[in-house]
């Protein structure tokens, strides 16, 4: 539809236009819709794990229906989820945060949206590192900025040089975000270029936007650090952002949060006031149970996670042309389908109607040449790809 066309009705407004839909969401709902219809897709598109929220946050959902506790909370959350949120930040990277610093919104998704509403406009710029999560770009521009996309390289393994960064500032550039472990690549931060980046941002005034959602997704010898322990002076320019749906597979729940400098969050709060108000309730108490809870389960589902990743990779690896590098965090392998001579988007359309393999392809990333591949997929529908994809190449 053209809107100029269709006149003042049916016209969208102009922040949407050229705005679309989340790729990664899309082609999950593909994925699934062909698996209902019967066919035997094999889905290694869902950025969700693929085990049950654990038992004991369960019951604590239950439990907070029964208790009725099933009515509006404050804008920002329950105080003992803001409390928990705070004590969990401290504790990991040594921080101070006190719970009225912490917003709890309907997933990290909604965190990033209330951030970049918050603290952006037109002429901001903003840098992101490619391959980038899909939403980064949309997310920017919806708040009136402009993303400035500075790309990453596999010799470098997908990680960010600060002179590239530096390089790209202008007197525009207002914010930039990172994301460790990164979806899509898996790349996990180290010290030495988090405190590059954080000097950056002081000399040059930037906000850091650290999305670290995967940060107990990190497979060992990896380890995760937040750029506000590495580099403690940038906390008051910091928005951390997190949340539960990856660690502690609670996707459906629709819990992430924000930790930042006082004002900031009381202006997001102000603005979620008028959107979602709070987060649903009852999900609110099963993440404080999932946070404050025993965390048993968290370390297993690294460990199974880590497991996948060896028999994806290393499987990867043997069927020439396809090449992999092991992610250290997050549950994605990011493919180099280069080799195979075609764009990425068409070899994820040939798995998928060829071989019925469901991937993601890199181009909605920022990135040519890659599919991304999630390895929260069962070991079973691992190694049955991998069988696919050996005959797939051979018969091509
Ligand atoms: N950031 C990244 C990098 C992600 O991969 C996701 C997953 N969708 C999110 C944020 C948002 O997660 P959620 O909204 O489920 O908390
Ligand atoms: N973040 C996940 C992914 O990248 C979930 C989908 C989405 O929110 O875009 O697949």
């Amino acid at each position: 539809m053209d809107p100029k066309k269709e006149g003042l009705t049916l016209r969208i407004a102009n922040r949407l236009q050229g705005i679309e839909g989340s790729p990664t969401l899309a082609l999950s709902a593909k994925a699934k819709a062909l698996t209902k219809a019967g066919k035997d897709v094999l889905d290694l598109t869902a950025g969700e794990p693929d085990f049950p929220t654990p038992a004991h946050v369960k019951a604590a959902g239950v439990r907070a229906i029964e208790n009725n506790q099933t009515r509006y909370t404050p804008v920002a959350g329950i105080s003992e989820l803001r409390s928990a949120i705070a004590e969990t930040l401290n504790r990991q990277h040594q921080t101070a945060y006190a719970p009225a610093q912490i917003l709890v919104s309907c997933g990290a998704k909604h965190s990033l949206f209330n951030v970049f509403q918050t603290l952006l406009q037109a002429p901001d710029e903003v840098l992101i590192l490619a391959p980038y999560w899909v939403s980064y770009p949309p997310l920017v521009q919806l708040s009136g900025a402009r993303p400035v996309i500075i790309p990453t390289t596999e010799q470098d393994q997908f990680l960010p040089n600060a002179s590239a960064l530096r390089a790209a500032v202008t007197a525009q550039t207002r914010a930039i975000i990172l994301n460790s472990p990164s979806n899509p690549t898996g790349a996990v931060m180290d010290q030495k270029r988090l405190s590059e980046i954080a000097q950056l941002a002081i000399e040059k005034d930037l906000i850091i936007v650290s999305d670290e959602i995967y940060d107990q997704l990190v497979y060992p010898p990896q380890k995760h650090y937040s750029i506000i322990q590495v580099a403690p002076k940038v906390i008051d320019r910091t928005v951390l952002v997190g949340g539960v749906s990856k660690t502690y597979s609670m996707t459906g729940w629709r819990i992430g949060f924000a930790a930042g400098p006082q004002a900031w969050m009381d202006t997001m709060t102000t603005l979620q006031s008028h959107s979602t108000s709070n987060a649903p309730s009852i999900s609110q108490h099963a993440a404080l149970e999932a946070l404050a809870g025993p965390q048993n389960e968290v370390s297993k589902m690294r460990e199974n996670f880590q497991k996948r990743r060896d028999v994806l990779v290393n499987g990867l690896n043997r069927l020439s042309p396809l090449r992999c590098q092991s992610p250290g965090g997050a549950f994605y392998a990011w493919c180099n389908v280069s080799g195979l001579g075609k764009s990425a988007d068409t070899i994820a359309s040939l798995w998928l109607e060829e071989a019925l393999i469901a991937v993601i392809p890199s181009e909605g990333f920022g990135m040519e040449g890659y599919v991304r591949m999630s390895f929260a997929a069962s070991k079973e529908t691992i190694e049955a790809t991998l069988k696919r994809l050996e005959q797939w190449l051979k018969q091509r």
